[in-house]
């Protein structure tokens, strides 16, 4: 089953250099979330036919512009083409008025329901469940109230070692073994699970962090996630523009991904100041070499790392 994360805006602040602000799609075991929502959001899902429709939750970072103004245009578009299923929206205290708002003076309502859930970022929390992933809050440290998220799938079934099973075995027994469950016939033993049963696939981790300053206190929360998304607004030499903005630089995400020992980091939500960003990757890269760019249209496959 599928774990993937779609850059859909890798941009910091402002949409230059045809990239474009903080969205990311994740398509994780058929359930497709979307993260951060920036301007023109829906126009770059559509250009990489991202399914819209399939989206059931909405993760919003904090309510800096540039990690949500795209979505009052992504929910007209899909009233617009008639959605009805519910929409979870998720993120720090106010969103909920900010689009009632809109829609009162704009005297819309929208085709479908929309569930607000604001959660408070200076904590962890588990935002969402179902009977195969969890999404828990990763709190930054940030102008605003910020938080990451931890996209996680629940352990997994045992899987069944099909060339050892026996024709004469009887589905129940089979289904039985399946779920770790050795089969008696009274007290006689007939089938052990170990003896028929491979261990499950891994479940696998995906951390979003962005924005946030350097903060190696959440290293913890995010150890060995196969794949880390961390901002990288600049690289080090502008160190002090990074404080004050209480953003990261590169080598800052680099460090952080190297003391959490993920597997993989990406990185993104680029300054204007970067038209070329050979440089910034090299500098993640230099302390932590298993780096990519968030570039747009890019499919970063949990599975391939
Ligand atoms: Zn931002
Ligand atoms: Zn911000």
């Amino acid at each position: 089953m599928a774990f993937e994360v779609t850059i859909v805006g890798s941009s910091g602040a402002v949409p230059v250099y045809g990239r474009h602000p903080s969205c990311q799609f994740i398509n994780v075991q058929n359930r497709h979330l979307l993260i951060d929502c920036g301007e023109a959001a829906q126009i770059q899902l559509a250009r990489f036919q991202l399914p819209i429709h399939k989206i059931n939750q909405i993760f919003i970072s904090h309510l800096h512009g540039d990690h949500y103004l795209g979505l009052m245009g992504l929910l007209f578009t899909m009233h617009l083409q008639r959605r009805t299923a519910d929409l979870q929206i998720f993120s720090p205290k106010g969103l909920d008025e900010i689009i009632l708002q809109q829609l009162k003076y704009s005297r819309s309502s929208l085709n479908f329901h929309i569930d607000y859930h604001s959660f408070p970022p200076e904590r962890t929390m588990q935002l969402f469940e179902d009977e195969a992933i969890t999404v828990t809050t990763i709190p930054l440290k940030h102008k605003l109230p910020t938080s990451g998220f931890l996209i996680a799938e629940k352990p997994k079934p045992l899987r069944l070692n099909k060339l050892l099973l026996e024709p004469t075995m009887k589905l129940q027994y089979i289904a039985q073994l399946k779920q770790g469950k050795d089969v008696y016939d009274g007290d006689n033993l007939l089938y052990r699970s170990a003896d028929y049963t491979l261990p499950p696939h891994p479940s696998r981790r995906y951390a979003y962090c962005s924005d946030t300053a350097f903060n190696e206190g959440m290293a913890e929360q995010i150890r060995g996630v196969d794949l880390l998304y961390h901002e990288a607004t600049f690289m080090d030499e502008e160190q002090e523009k990074a404080v004050e903005t209480q953003h990261s630089t590169a080598r800052q995400a680099g460090q952080l991904a190297l003391k959490a020992q993920v597997k993989k980091l990406i990185v993104g939500h680029f300054s204007a100041r970067y038209k070329e960003l050979d440089n910034l990757l090299n500098e993640a890269r230099s302390v932590f070499p298993q780096t990519d760019l968030a570039t747009e249209g890019t499919t970063f496959d949990l599975d391939a790392i």
